[in-house]
Formats: structure tokens, C-alpha cells, sequence
């Protein structure tokens, strides 16, 4: 039997971390069993279709390098893969189960049901469907149909017992059955229930394995009653647990953390970190292991690595992952991938020219052990590209001491005199104003890298004049004496 895993997004808003995270546990675990990973568009809600949702959970798969085998764009033997364009088949399966008496027309108001949950509301009774129409006689419903020809449809749950499944991650769970739901199987325009669609569609699509969000648990005994309806064996069920935010409460949009998904992207996350990052959020090869390629992910991927405790989204852990995968980057590459935030600064032009270029190879080399997220190049590299320096209010107390410029003088005047820009003679002539003046070498230097980049803090200085030059590094000097 080969594995078959689907994504089944509902295109209903941004993708969110937690779904990305299911997408990836599907991905690696098809590939790491040789088999398909389908992707299949849940869009039969109309009501909540987002326009730009599909093409951002495209983006964001594509971008991490989970290629479907099947599903939108590429087509596949078990399409179509958008609900949308399912509806018949949806209807033929329904029509089965009324046919055979284990679904029924509805033909409730919603006036009615309005007034029934406000009663079950009033009464504190487990809310659903009070049957109603589970029983209605053939004669009644023939008649009720020539009013309304487009009632909803019903799904009979069973009333007694309990229905129990066996869940990869969680073990056997068991529902009774007195308290589950007549779900609607199709809507009164025509849309199935994603209850439905899914079921008919991962039975269709021979899907092996099912593995999705912990929300759905609930669901399955539903799911569960419509397999054996139809006679069909159901897959392997696989809920991952929750993905918490680093104060330990679900992972939401009122988190602190940012959960869509595509804010990462554009936040210049690398795709290696963050599917290295995604994947090891609620699953463990079982080595204390830190960085793991997509070849290996699949290579170790198995369903029982998934562990059973909720995972927290940690994002120092995703920054140092990101830093370490940025490190392994050599610098052309990394200047390349910095290049359209840099663009996107003004600090690079659309077309840029060779100076530009070598300008940009020269500060992505000084940047290239520290920089954590990609889109972090621009403030990193600022004083680069900008004259007209904001300084740090933390280093402005350089400014204040008494002798700085007389000491910044003595730093001019030597620079002045350097013929050969480079790192060694850069320094000798700074460090010469030690022996011009009684001062500390850590005023000197902090004074200095104050004029000349605006900061307390960054990559060597000798090496960031280098990249300033000349003419600009004595500006720069002149300009801080003038202001302050
Ligand atoms: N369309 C559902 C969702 O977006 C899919 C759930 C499932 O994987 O079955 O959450």
C-alpha cells in the first residue's frame, strides 16, 4: 500500500504556523514511506473565502520546498483538487445515504433551530440538532420537498454506544455516542460540510494517513460513523498536539507571537531554518541534534518521532537556527539574499552597479557573522550607506568628556596623514594619538567609532572605514565635532 498524506487547507485567511506545521509532518512523512503528499483545497465554505489565502499557502509550501505531487498546478489522477469543483460527487455520495436511510432531509428554519439552541442555552442541554426530521415518513418528506426543493441534509449519528479510534500520537479515544450531533452533510447551497467532503474526498483521493490538527479530534467520531456508513476502511489518524507561544497558552492570533506564517518569509527567515525549525516543533528524531537538512528530515521522519506533549514556538531557538544556516551561506550568497531588502532601502538601486556590487560584497562580509534575520541587513548596514549619521543615545556620554575633541583632533590629523586606507596603517595612526595624549585606549577607540559609524556597537572598526573611506571618515569626524 503506498502512504498517501494530503494538506487540506480551507482558504479562509494568512496561513498560520500551526498549519504550515501539519504541511510539513504530511510532506515528511510521504516522502520519508516514498509516497504522495496531495494537496487539496478545502474551499467549500463560501462565506469565508479569502482571495489571497490559496496563493500565500502555495507561496509558503513552495518556498520551503514542499512540493505536492498532486493537487493545484500540477495536476494529479485523483482530481479534481479543489472542493469547489467536487460538488457532484459530494451530491451522488449523499443521495447514497439517503437512500439507504442513513441520511435525511432537513427542512428546519433557521428560525426554529435559532429558538431550540436558545432553549438548550436556557436549559444548560448539550447543544444540537433535536432530530426533528430523523424520522419523518417518506409521504411527509415528498410533500415537504415541493416547498422547499433544496433542504439540507443530515447525517445519522448512532445514539447508543461510544465510537473509538486509535491515534498515532494519542493513543485509543473513545466518544459516546448519545451526546454526538445529526451533522449537516450538505448545506442548504449545495456545499457539502467539510465533515463530508473530507471523508468522501481522503476515501476518493486514497488517502492512507490523515494527519491534522488537534482541533479535529472532536470531529472523528463523525468522521468515523460516516466510514462505516459507506462500507470504507478509514485511514491512519494522526493528531499532532497543540504548538504553544513561549508563555505556554495556544498558539493564536492574540499571541505575542506572530503566527502567520508569511510574515517569516518576509521577515527573511531562510527556508532551510524555519522547515528545520518547523519540523522539530513537535517531533524528535531522538538525537540531541540541532540542524537537520530537508534529506535528512525525510530520512528520519516517522510517525512515532511525533512526541505527545504540547510544542512551543521558540523563536530564539528559530533565530540561532536561522543564524547558523545564514553562517553556512558564503558571502556572494548571502549578499544575494540580502540584495532586495537593501533594495528595498534605497541603500541598493534596482540595477546595480559594479561599485554598487563590490560596495555590498565588501559590507556583507562584515555583517556576515552577526546578522540573524535577513531583513535585518539594512539596519546592520545604515552607517554604510548613510551620512548624515543618527547617533545612539547610548554612546552620545563620548561626546561629553572634556578632552574628546582635542583627542578627535590629534585622530583627524593622523588620519589625514594615512596614505594607505587598510586595516594595518588605519590603526597605527589612530592608535599614534595614544602617544600625542594621556588617554585610555577604550576613549579612543568608542570616540571614534561613535564619529564615525554613529554606534556603540558593530563590526570591526577599521574594517567599516575601509568600506567608508577616506574622505567620508573625515567628514564624518568633522561633522560630530561641528554638532556636538
Ligand atoms: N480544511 C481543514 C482545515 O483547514 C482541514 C482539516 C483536515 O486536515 O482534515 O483545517
Amino acid at each position: 500500500m503506498k502512504v498517501r498524506t494530503r494538506f487540506a487547507p480551507s482558504p479562509t485567511g494568512s496561513p498560520h504556523i500551526g498549519n504550515i506545521r501539519t504541511a510539513v509532518f504530511d510532506y515528511l512523512f510521504a516522502m520519508h514511506e516514498g509516497g504522495d503528499f496531495i494537496l487539496r483545497v478545502e474551499d467549500t465554505d463560501r462565506t469565508r473565502y479569502v482571495e489571497s489565502s490559496l496563493g500565500d499557502m502555495m507561496k509558503g509550501l513552495r518556498w520551503m520546498g514542499l512540493d505536492w505531487t498532486e493537487g493545484p498546478d500540477v495536476g494529479g489522477d485523483y482530481g479534481p483538487y479543489f472542493q469547489s469543483e467536487r460538488l457532484e460527487i459530494y451530491h451522488k455520495y449523499a443521495q447514497q445515504l439517503i437512500d439507504e436511510g442513513k441520511a435525511y432531509y432537513c427542512f428546519c428554519s433557521k428560525e426554529r433551530l435559532e429558538e431550540m439552541r436558545a432553549l438548550q442555552v436556557a436549559a444548560k442541554t448539550p447543544p444540537g440538532y433535536d432530530r426533528k426530521c430523523r424520522d419523518l415518513i417518506p409521504e411527509e418528506v415528498a410533500e415537504k420537498l415541493k416547498e422547499n426543493p433544496h433542504p439540507v441534509i443530515r447525517f445519522k449519528m448512532k445514539r447508543e454506544g461510544v465510537t473509538e479510534f486509535e491515534d498515532v500520537v494519542r493513543g485509543k479515544i473513545t466518544f459516546q455516542n448519545d451526546i454526538q450531533d445529526d451533522f449537516i452533510a450538505i448545506k442548504a447551497d449545495g456545499f457539502p460540510t467539510y465533515h463530508f467532503a473530507s471523508i468522501v474526498d481522503d476515501h476518493l483521493m486514497k488517502i492512507t494517513h490523515v494527519i491534522r490538527g488537534s482541533e479535529w479530534i472532536a470531529s472523528t467520531p463523525k468522521h468515523l460513523q460516516l466510514y462505516e456508513a459507506f462500507g470504507w476502511e478509514p485511514p491512519i489518524w494522526v493528531h499532532p498536539e497543540l504548538i504553544l507561544d513561549e508563555k505556554g497558552k495556544k498558539l493564536s492570533k492574540r499571541s505575542d507571537t506572530v503566527t502567520a506564517f508569511m510574515s517569516y518569509i518576509d521577515a527573511g527567515y531562510l527556508p532551510e531554518a524555519m522547515l528545520n525549525f518547523m519540523a522539530t516543533m513537535g517531533w524528535s528524531s531522538g538525537e540531541d541534534k540541532k540542524l537537520f537538512s530537508k534529506e535528512e528530515l525525510i530520512e528520519k521522519f516517522t510517525l512515532e518521532g511525533i512526541v505527545n506533549h504540547p510544542a512551543i514556538f521558540d523563536l530564539p531557538k528559530l533565530n540561532d537556527l536561522n543564524g547558523e544556516y545564514i553562517r553556512m551561506k558564503t558571502s556572494e550568497e548571502l549578499m544575494v539574499l540580502i540584495m532586495p531588502y537593501m533594495q528595498k532601502a534605497g541603500y541598493v538601486s534596482e540595477n546595480p552597479s559594479e561599485e554598487e556590487l563590490k560596495k555590498l560584497l565588501e559590507v556583507t562580509k562584515l555583517i556576515h557573522d552577526r546578522i540573524v534575520t535577513l531583513s535585518e541587513a539594512p539596519m546592520l548596514t545604515e552607517f554604510f550607506y548613510k551620512n548624515d549619521l543618527e547617533y545612539e543615545e547610548k554612546g552620545l556620554k563620548r561626546f561629553k568628556k572634556d578632552f574628546w575633541k582635542e583627542m578627535m583632533t590629534h585622530v583627524k590629523e593622523n588620519l589625514e596623514a594615512c596614505d594607505d586606507w587598510t586595516y594595518t596603517p588605519l590603526e597605527t595612526a589612530i592608535k599614534s594619538t595614544l602617544d600625542q595624549m594621556d588617554i585610555k585606549v577604550g576613549d579612543l577607540m568608542a570616540t571614534t567609532r561613535m564619529c564615525i559609524t554613529g554606534r556603540t556597537w558593530g563590526p570591526g572598526l577599521y574594517e567599516c572605514m575601509e568600506v567608508i573611506g577616506k574622505e567620508e571618515c573625515i567628514n564624518r569626524i568633522n561633522r560630530a565635532m561641528e554638532l556636538y
